[in-house]
């Protein structure tokens, strides 16, 4: 059949057959050939389907019944899963998200990565997997009862008013109604991004999970805030576990949350929490993994997959504050960390040093300059563990990585895509793909982070 003209016309009623799901959540059917992507539909589902967007290739459809329903098909907990897009697979269950994020690794590996043998293990996923983000971010509007706090409804910039987020943990969504009702009280205004005026842009709540220690910033346009003392007070009653309030300015027509201006208001710049038994400060700014029991899971498993006896050099690349680095010094000779945002590495030397760890060293630069560096300095690892963004390595740094030869190679990826393309790069230079872990970091999204272990050829 020809791409060019499709077999279906917008507004036409079909009856489809869902094949597959996408990336983003969307199930797939194809007719003659031809994609068809419905949001909310799941595989093996019979439905009716609307057509409302027809393109060259592909074109779009709106679920209109489903005559042969999926059993792992679950009715979304949260009433406003519908509106908000934050989440996009709670019509699956929950165990069905779990295989299909196994199953849409594997396939990308073979794909992309041109790796067939691999052992791709059963996703690792949460006992319990709710309430588990341990940071908010909440945008804040007026409407003609005073502030609302919420979510950008899907695809819009109308900010709907909520009350409480399932994948929250409880403590943010408290931070959040208890900051709304003082702003409210103190007749706070509500920052206006058409107006560009109005003061309280988003309230942003950081949760320590092991120590129950709060932190509340508020994002306001200037440096200005009306009643501060008494919205201090309120905070502190409400919220007794509060550790640190915080104000962060950012005076810029932007959806970027943070401004570059933070003070503090009341209380410490920073909260701790614990991952294993590392101690971490976490400031407004921080990076730092949002599912705190999911990440235990992941470095240890990063942790294994780097087969440590006490004697080993190793680079952790993409460090950030030195999570896995710190993770890694207890079992290493000596590690090496890099990153490119200069106060994730203060934040790495300051863990480091709050936890007694003495065999760590951490570098500001990208780590595609600094590890040449490195190697130009005699450095050889046993182990390399990177952890990049979602736009994978560098070509430069897998180049480094294959000249210094360490005996194992552990990638964590928040992006299966180029995870399996970096895998391939390293194959081509020698090493082999031992095997690959999925891990549930973000249960009810379509996200799924993977570590892999590499080991070099004889
Ligand atoms: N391993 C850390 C952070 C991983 S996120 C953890 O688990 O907490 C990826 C990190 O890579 C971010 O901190 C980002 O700032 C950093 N980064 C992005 N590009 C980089 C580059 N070219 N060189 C070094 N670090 C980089």
């Amino acid at each position: 059949m020809s791409k060019a003209k499709a077999p279906v016309q917008k507004n036409e009623m079909v009856d489809v057959v869902f094949e597959d799901l996408t990336h983003e959540g969307a199930a797939v059917a194809k007719i003659d050939g031809y994609a068809l992507f419905v949001p909310k539909g799941l595989p093996g589902e019979r439905a009716k389907v609307k057509v409302v967007k027809v393109n060259k290739g592909y074109g779009f459809g709106r679920l209109i019944e489903i005559t042969e329903s999926s059993e792992h098909r679950a009715t979304p907990p949260c009433p406003i899963f519908e509106q908000c897009g934050g989440c996009q697979l709670q019509h699956l269950d929950y165990e069905g998200q779990l295989k299909q994020k196994r199953k849409q690794v594997s396939n990308v590996l073979e794909r992309i990565g041109k790796l067939e043998d691999v052992t791709v293990h059963e996703t690792l996923g949460m006992s319990d997997p709710w309430r588990y983000r341990n940071k908010a971010q909440v945008p804040v509007a007026e409407r003609e009862g005073g502030l609302v706090a919420g979510f950008y409804q899907e695809r819009s910039h109308r900010i709907i008013d909520m009350e409480s987020c399932l994948i929250q943990q409880e403590e943010n969504d408290q931070v959040v109604q208890t900051v709304k009702a003082i702003a409210n009280r103190y007749h706070i205004r509500a920052y206006d991004e058409q107006k560009h005026r109005g003061t309280l842009r988003h309230v942003v709540t950081r949760y320590g999970h092991k120590t129950g220690e709060l932190m509340v910033v508020l994002v306001t346009k200037g440096k200005e805030l009306p009643n501060k003392k008494n919205v201090i007070n309120d905070i502190r009653q409400a919220l007794p576990n509060v550790k640190s309030i915080v104000q962060n300015v950012n005076n810029k027509r932007t959806n970027v949350i943070f401004g570059e201006e933070t003070t503090v208001l009341w209380g410490e710049e920073y909260i701790y929490d614990y991952i294993g038994e590392i101690k971490f400060a976490i400031s407004a700014r921080s990076f730092y993994q949002v599912n705190p029991e999911q990440t235990k899971v992941l470095y240890d498993k990063a942790l294994e997959y780097a087969k440590l006896t006490g004697k080993e050099t190793v680079i952790d690349a993409y460090c950030g504050i030195g999570t896995i680095s710190l993770f890694l010094a207890q079992r290493a000779r000596h590690v090496y960390g890099v990153e490119i945002v200069p106060e994730a590495i203060a934040d790495a030397k300051r863990n480091a040093k709050l936890n007694h760890i003495e065999n760590a060293d951490f570098a500001v630069g990208e780590a595609e300059k600094v590890m040449p560096w490195w190697y130009s300095q005699g450095i050889r690892p046993d182990v390399i563990v990177v952890d990049p963004p979602r736009k994978g390595c560098d070509e430069a740094l897998l180049e480094t990585i294959i000249k210094m030869k360490p005996e194992r190679v552990v990638y964590v990826s928040c992006n299966p895509a180029t995870l399996a393309r970096d895998l391939k790069v390293l194959e081509e230079g020698g090493y082999k793909t031992k095997e690959v872990q999925p891990v549930d970091m973000f249960p009810h999204t379509t996200h799924v982070e993977n570590v892999a272990v590499l080991e070099l050829r004889n």
